[in-house]
């Protein structure tokens, strides 16, 4: 069970989140050239390259540094208005939090829930839109209440996981409101935004990290960590 991340360890997990999404370039691409320009691959591609270069390189005190740094990072790499969101999305939700060394469930769901106000602050989308904020949305709530529950990091994010990837698959049915996909209308039904894919992503990636230390901690490598296959007693 893993309660709280210290400094180091909140670093591992964003790089891993960081190489994941990396390597998810051309299947985002191809997410956005059915309904957008084809180029969120290569913008989250570029956003994640940049923020790896000082994650892996600068020295770290806090966890609020952490992500403010991948969202900074973000921001000024990709440029134009999904610089701005998914560089909110990590930036947003330390501004004006108290300094912390340790990433636990409570602080998580207040950071997550930071970057949701951010960006519906900033970009106006709502749930229903068609945007990431379908996956961010629900992946805050999730969070939220893992913390009430008291869930342990790793739980709390398998939530969150699902929970995205419920969004993601309910922007199938959706019609653009706003991005590139807005001037497509009903012809982008039955497509996955590629930013709801991205924030489901991102989600896995931490869930994925969490598991792997699990492992290596308990002893137990084949033990499966997919939320779909059901919770293993621990
Ligand atoms: P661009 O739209 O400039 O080509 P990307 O392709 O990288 O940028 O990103 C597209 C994604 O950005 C969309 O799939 C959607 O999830 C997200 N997006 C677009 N506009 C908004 C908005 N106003 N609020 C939240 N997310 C948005
Ligand atoms: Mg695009």
């Amino acid at each position: 069970m893993t309660t709280a991340l210290n400094v180091e360890q909140t670093r591992d997990m964003l790089c891993f989140v960081a190489h994941r999404m990396v390597e998810h370039k051309e299947y985002l691409g191809e997410l956005d050239r059915a309904i957008g320009d084809g180029d969120h691959g290569i913008g989250m591609s570029i956003g994640f390259l940049a923020a790896l270069e000082k994650l892996e390189t600068a020295t770290f005190t806090t966890v609020n540094d952490l992500f403010k740094t991948t969202g900074m990072q973000m921001l000024s790499s990709m440029g134009g208005a999904s610089g701005v969101i998914f560089g909110s999305m990590f930036l947003g939700g330390v501004k004006g939090l108290q300094p912390s060394a340790e990433l636990t469930t409570p602080l998580l769901a207040t950071i997550i829930a930071g970057s949701l106000t951010a960006i519906t602050t900033r970009g106006g989308a709502l749930v229903g839109d068609k945007t990431m904020v379908d996956a961010l949305e629900p992946a805050s709530s999730a969070l939220s209440q893992a913390a009430r529950e008291g869930l342990d990091l790793e739980h709390a994010l398998a939530a969150a996981e699902v929970a995205a990837s419920a969004g993601v698959e309910s922007t199938k049915g959706l019609i653009a409101k706003y991005g590139r996909a807005k001037s497509l209308g009903d012809r982008a039904l039955g497509h996955p935004d590629p930013g709801a894919v991205s924030v489901q992503l991102i989600f896995q990636s931490m869930r994925m990290w969490l598991g792997a230390v699990q492992h290596e901690t308990t002893g137990q490598p084949g033990e499966s960590k997919d939320p779909a296959e059901g919770r293993q007693a621990s």
